[in-house]
């Protein structure tokens, strides 16, 4: 997919939404499907390299951006651990009914975050949206990517990109 008006920097919804995965393959996916908003050419393939099921595919050139065969994916979020530039996301609509779904986010912070924790919702520019809870801590590839598993509200799985964690204590 390519975006010939990015230039802030910051997608745009539209440009999230042409990233989302088909809703007809979306909504019924247990385990989720990934998102990547990886707009811009750059020498990078580790969400290629570190799919287990080919859905991120191959790269004919390394500046080449990652396209996905959705009906590949499995929502294991090894691509969320490995994507260097923390572009990958999963999300899973068959989670909590209605109002909520559950987002598979990467986190490379301080403090970790714990099960049962209520932590912020962020967007694409930092902004506080809503409050989330954390479902499950996942270390894929054992490394210092976790991949945070968030119930979220339903109707911001386009606006959320990461989450914050305050301080214990
Ligand atoms: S979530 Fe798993 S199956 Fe889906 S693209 Fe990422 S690594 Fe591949
Ligand atoms: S690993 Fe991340 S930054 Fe690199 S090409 Fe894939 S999505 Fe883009």
């Amino acid at each position: 997919m390519k975006f010939d008006d990015f230039a802030s920097g910051v997608l745009t919804r539209e440009m999230a939404k042409a990233a989302a995965p088909p809703a007809e393959l979306w909504e019924s996916k247990r385990g989720g499907l990934v998102i990547i908003e990886c707009p811009q050419p750059i020498p990078c393939d580790p969400c290629h390299t570190s799919c287990p099921t080919g859905a991120v595919l191959s790269f004919e050139d390394i500046n080449d951006l990652p396209k996905v065969d959705f009906a590949k994916c499995t929502g294991c979020a090894m691509c969320v651990a490995k994507c260097p530039g923390l572009a990958c996301f999963v999300v899973d609509l068959t989670y909590g009914g209605d109002d909520e779904a559950l987002m598979k986010l990467p986190y490379e912070m301080l403090p970790r975050p714990e099960d049962g924790m209520e932590v912020d919702c962020l967007n694409r520019v930092g902004d506080i949206v809503a409050k989330g809870m954390v479902i499950r801590v996942q270390e894929p590839q054992r490394d210092r990517t976790l991949v945070v598993h968030v119930a979220v509200p339903k109707d911001l799985i386009l606006d959320i990109r990461a989450i914050g964690v305050k301080p214990h204590g």
